[in-house]
């Protein structure tokens, strides 16, 4: 997905708040800094029995494990000699035995006049994924008929480094996949936008799972990552504060049903007809348009949580009145919202994003459908906006004969979805891998 107002965050456009922290560069020292992990498990991804097990093997006391979670999550401890309420010894002894801090190095670049903040994140291994740290200010005085929306911080994250889904609007779908993240480097991108917002006294309101990857095709560790987000002994964020996002991986919804989570369900839609979403979303191919709704109706159902879907508006491609149509058809009666994205400009792809004046008419046709609709702002123009575009240029440009032969596979494969035809490819292979392993779990 792209950094946009997220969903529960209508302020887009206001006045900045707090001055943000400053740029960090990163990339001239990178190579420096880099250390292999040595497969040491990431300290903030372990589980309370995992600590315990630990500190008793190692003939400690149990309130350590406890002053570990404290220097963890209220110091934001990055190193050993961060965590001063324990011994020297234990210190060094934990050092050997865990990475204190998943994430090397970070490189942040601030947009919108300090409302956004695109940090590229280096893994212990030299895979690159993104975290988006969208800054809304309060709104409103309160009183009688005069809401008042609190100031609030949302950070989008990454469940894998990469993604094999490969949506061509999409910088990260480009990058192609790379591999799951461990539980610990999905937390640690929260500890990290923590620790930038801390000397402010500002905190992080809600979290969003739409950036690098598709969630639920990480799904174990998007579950220990939300546990431990939600866990009020270490970083405390209520489960409705928590938006998941997929792309549609249907078994990975009904497992979140049968849980009966209370964080909100996102569906990256971005077409109501199986013919253009296969393109879209090559997802589509295995789970189509009705099986992923069908899913996500029942989660609403069992839950009593309204699902978001988000639509990003490519002009000429999936912004017609035909379009809107389907989409209000598809999600008449629903306890369903969706969210209008405009695209942001990605270097392999022939599309651009709709006008407003389009975006606003498609709103108010699904809206006349009787579904509720918000137009989402585009956050981070000026600092790589599309999701992966950072990590993207850091890999590189890829060669031109390949982006002009991407370019005309997308022109193909799209102007037989606009005339009504399914797609005959198979998923991609990274893509069939990926659901084969994890559309199960
Ligand atoms: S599912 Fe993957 S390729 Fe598609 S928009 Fe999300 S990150 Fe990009």
């Amino acid at each position: 997905m792209s950094p946009t107002d997220a969903p529960g965050d209508d302020t887009a456009g206001a006045t900045p708040v707090t001055p943000a922290p400053k740029t960090i560069p990163a990339r001239a020292s990178r190579r420096d800094s880099r250390r292999t992990a040595g497969g040491l498990p990431g300290l903030s991804g372990l589980s309370d029995g995992e600590l315990d097990k630990w500190f008793a093997a190692e003939g400690q006391p149990a309130f350590r494990a406890r002053q570990i979670r404290d220097a963890v999550w209220r110091q934001n401890a990055s190193t050993a000699d961060e965590l001063m309420t324990l011994p020297a010894p234990l210190r060094a002894r934990i050092d050997e035995a865990f990475r204190i801090d998943t994430i090397v190095e970070d490189e942040v670049k601030i947009a919108d006049r300090g409302l956004t903040e695109k940090a590229l994140h280096l893994l212990s291994d030299g895979a690159l994924i993104e975290s988006v740290l969208m800054h809304y200010p309060a709104r409103g005085f309160g009183g009688p008929g005069r809401p008042m929306h609190r100031e609030r911080h949302t950070l989008c994250i990454s469940s894998q480094a990469g993604c094999a889904v490969g949506c061509p609007f999409c910088a990260t779908g480009e990058l192609g996949f790379g591999r799951d993240l461990e539980t610990a480097e999905i937390v640690d991108q929260v500890r990290h936008a923590a620790r930038r917002l801390g000397p402010s006294g500002r905190t992080i309101t809600n979290i969003v799972f739409m950036g690098m990857g598709e969630p639920l095709l990480n799904l174990d560790r998007v579950l220990e990552a939300i546990t431990i987000l939600s866990d009020p002994r270490r970083f405390a964020l209520g489960a409705r504060h928590i938006v998941v996002s997929t792309s549609g991986v249907v078994p990975g919804i009904r497992r979140l049903t049968a849980l009966g989570p209370q964080f909100t369900l996102a569906i990256s839609l971005h077409a109501a007809r199986d013919p253009l979403r296969d393109v879209l979303v090559p997802l589509n191919r295995r789970w189509p348009v009705a099986e992923v709704v069908a899913a996500a109706r029942d989660h609403a159902r069992v839950t009593g949580r309204r699902v978001s879907y988000e639509y990003v508006m490519i002009s000429g491609v999936n912004d017609t009145d035909v379009d809107a149509d389907a989409l209000a058809r598809l999600l008449r009666g629903d306890l369903a919202h969706v969210n209008l994205i405009p695209m942001n400009a990605v270097a392999h792809t022939p599309w651009e994003a709709s006008s407003p004046e389009r975006v606003a008419q498609f709103a108010a046709r699904v809206r006349q459908g009787g579904i509720g609709v918000t137009i989402r702002a585009n956050r981070g123009q000026d600092a790589g906006a599309a999701c992966g575009q950072l990590a993207a240029d850091a890999a590189g440009e890829a060669a031109a004969p390949i982006v002009a032969r991407r370019r005309e596979t997308i022109i193909r494969q799209s102007e037989a979805a606009l005339r009504g035809d399914r797609s005959v490819e198979n998923l991609p292979a990274d893509l069939e891998v990926a659901v084969k392993a994890g559309g199960k779990r």
